[in-house]
């Protein structure tokens, strides 16, 4: 009895152990990643188009977005599709030097492929004004505003938005561009939304809530905080202040030397909730919100 007793002890607490880690493995079906970067790209990637889909599908995802900074990849998301059976793919659009800047064929293009994948417009990344300038690189850059006003095809792009229920993302625009453009897109009958990564546009907490304010649902992203672990508690104070209905999480992962991005997704989630967001808010930032942007269910 004396050496079984031990053993007994080491058992139960073994079991419940496992139970208790078994019920803590976050569900991850209903969760959407938004910012799937995948090869082949122009800059080095941790996995092709085909193994984000399985690794995404195998974690038990229910949609990613594939996205691309100088190539549409709503081809590519038909053909992850056709690849891997079990999770939603979308694809898009960035409006970089590479597709002609401000173009509206190339969301024209963007719908007209085959399998209706094309969902996301993103306004210039790399290529943005406020982003070059910010860089000081000097590079050749697209601008959306000019004396304050849209550049005359981004009207064009906006209304091939709304006609075709697309989702607008803000790409590397200034805060003041965004806010300067969310109700022209609405105007012109745009009705999602999404300002990427607004965190790393700088945009001001009072900026934040204007653009909530203003319709549009806002982007905060995992790379920037798994880089830099101080971002958490900035996530966290915008998320309790302006409320999670304007949030949405992603986990922009995809570089080389990255883990994939459902691990990305969980860490964030395991993250949030350590620095005290609950689960009715993580529900609205990596699913509710997400899919009503996509326009899923
Ligand atoms: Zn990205």
């Amino acid at each position: 009895m004396i050496k079984v007793f031990p053993a007994f002890i080491f058992l139960i607490t073994f079991f419940i152990g496992l139970a208790s880690t078994q019920a803590q493995e976050t569900d991850l079906s209903r969760v959407i990643d938004m910012h799937v970067h995948a090869g082949p790209d122009s800059r080095p990637r941790a996995m092709n188009d085909f193994e984000a889909a399985r690794m995404a599908r195998d974690a038990g995802l229910r949609a990613i977005v594939l996205k691309n900074h100088f190539t549409m990849t709503a081809d590519r998301a038909a053909l992850a599709m056709a690849q891997v059976e079990g999770l939603e793919i979308f694809g898009g659009v960035a409006l970089n030097r590479a597709v002609g800047g401000i173009n509206p064929e190339a969301v024209r293009q963007l719908v007209a492929f085959d399998g209706g994948r094309g969902k996301v417009v993103w306004l210039p990344t790399f290529d943005a004004e406020f982003y070059v300038k910010r860089a000081g690189t000097g590079d050749t850059y697209v601008s959306v505003m000019e004396n304050e006003s849209p550049v005359a095809d981004l009207l064009q792009v906006f209304q091939i938005i709304a006609e075709n229920s697309l989702l607008l993302a803000m790409g590397h625009s200034a805060p003041e561009e965004v806010l300067a453009l969310i109700p022209i897109a609405k105007q012109q009958g745009v009705e999602q939304i999404l300002v990427t990564h607004v965190f790393g546009q700088e945009a001001t907490a009072q900026q934040m809530q204007q653009m909530a304010d203003a319709g549009a649902k806002m982007e905060l992203d995992w790379l920037a905080a798994y880089t830099d672990p101080g971002l958490l508690r900035d996530y966290a104070a915008a998320i309790q202040s302006i409320g999670a209905e304007h949030f949405i999480i992603s986990s922009d992962f995809g570089q080389a030397g990255n883990p994939d991005h459902a691990t990305g997704m969980k860490q964030f989630i395991k993250a949030l909730t350590e620095v005290g967001i609950n689960q009715t808010q993580l529900g609205m930032l990596a699913e509710q919100n997400p899919a009503t942007l996509l326009g899923l269910d």
